[in-house]
């Protein structure tokens, strides 16, 4: 029954439909591979942050079901309380040796360690200087903090050092705060130079590498070991919901400041813990990450193949410089339009728009993963051009 009260709510909904924004949900009918059934179709998948494959690792689906033979499927409280198990523990230790630091935590997402840390760590006195694209997570974070947010262009570091000037008068707690890896752009933070600011000028330094974990430094230990910043940037958060092929979040920093975020970051506090499936799943990852480099450096074939293709066909894939590989067409209709009809030929690659990205900077997203075979990349390219020359893209 309509409801007067939430009537506003559908007349939105009317406006999207009527700007050709709205978006059904596909539905994923398989396992999340390179070749899924999404919709009842059979589609090339370029689409999942999946991009080791380890969301079907044979480890992985072997340790999660092990862990709930042993252990059941929840862990029915939050950490605080009667929730930390012997698998969380064990799996912040796997991940504090693996990313070479003192200590971590885990999140139940990379969305909740962001939003949490921030609101933690810095207060209303305070002040955050954050790149205009940092993701969602950062951001809500940063409101949450009700901390001062100044906000620098895309990757610009004199701007970044200027507002850094400006307020190097006021002794309060200032974070630098930036994506390692931008997830709509798929271009790399300047992070030797914002490290290097951060130093000058006594801020705390923060990277997300939500989409460099697994994926950028050796045996995919991110971009402060890409760069080689090691003990150089004060928090590192990542992911376990895109290359490791589970779901959860992590903050990495020194012995003090996780013991912090256990008593201050409110979804550690105030939701519960992952089931113990997830952190066997996750120990298992970080061990395959280990053993199996091989896999990281498949995906980097992979994406040099896939990005030199799209370059040769004429695409605009903007500043990409990793797996993510925009293909910008500017108009979010036409971007929509686009992703449409690549879909019924075969191939998944989301369209994306305002307010995901700029107006005008309309875009199908791609990401391959390293479970992609030569022919599959091959024929998405085949298919992107034809579709993109129906529609006169390119
Ligand atoms: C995906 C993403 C997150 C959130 O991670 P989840 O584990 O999916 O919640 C955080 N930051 C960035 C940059 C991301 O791309």
């Amino acid at each position: 029954m309509p409801k007067a009260q939430l009537q506003y709510l559908t007349t939105e909904l009317n406006r999207l439909r009527d700007q050709k924004l709205y978006q059904k949900l596909r539905v994923l009918e398989s396992e999340q591979l390179p070749v899924s059934r999404f919709d009842g179709k059979e589609v090339i998948n370029l689409s999942s942050n999946n991009y080791l494959g380890l969301t079907t690792h044979p480890l992985l689906k072997k340790k999660a079901i092990e862990a709930i033979e042993k252990y059941g499927v929840g862990s029915g409280a939050v950490r605080t309380i009667a929730g930390t198990m012997t698998l969380h523990m064990a799996l912040e230790e796997k991940i504090a040796r693996f990313k070479n630091v003192e200590a971590s935590v885990v999140f139940q997402s990379g969305f909740t360690a962001n939003a949490g840390t921030v609101q933690a760590v810095l207060g209303r006195e305070d002040i955050i200087i954050s790149d205009e694209l940092n993701h969602a997570s950062i951001i809500d974070g940063c409101r949450l903090s009700r901390a001062e947010i100044k906000v620098f262009p895309h990757k610009d570091v004199e701007a970044c050092e200027k507002i850094l000037r400006e307020i190097s008068g006021r002794n309060v707690h200032k974070l630098l705060i930036t994506d390692g890896v931008f997830s709509m752009e798929g271009d790399i933070a300047p992070l030797p130079d914002l490290v290097r600011l951060a130093e000058n000028y006594g801020c705390i330094m923060m990277i997300d590498d939500a989409h460099s974990s697994g994926v950028l430094g050796k045996n995919g230990r991110g971009t402060v070991d890409h760069f080689n910043l090691h003990d150089r940037v004060d928090i590192q958060v990542g992911t376990l919901s895109k290359a490791i092929g589970a779901l959860g979040g992590y903050v990495c920093s020194t012995h003090d400041a996780i013991d912090f975020l256990y008593h201050r970051a409110r979804p550690f506090l105030f939701s519960t813990s992952h089931p113990p499936s997830v952190a066997a799943t996750c120990i298992a990852a970080f061990e395959v990450l280990e053993t199996e480099p091989q896999i990281v450096e498949k995906l980097w074939e992979n994406t040099r193949f896939f990005k030199d293709g799209l370059k040769k066909l004429g695409f605009n894939t903007g500043m990409s410089e990793t797996p993510i590989t925009p293909v910008i067409v500017g108009d979010a209709a036409l971007a929509h339009e686009f992703s449409l009809q690549l879909f019924q030929a075969g191939v998944f690659a989301q369209g994306i728009g305002y307010p995901t990205v700029p107006v005008g900077k309309a875009r199908i997203r791609t990401i391959v993963t390293a479970t992609h075979t030569r022919d599959e990349l091959a024929g998405a390219l085949d298919t992107m051009k034809s579709v993109a020359e129906k529609l006169r893209i390119i």
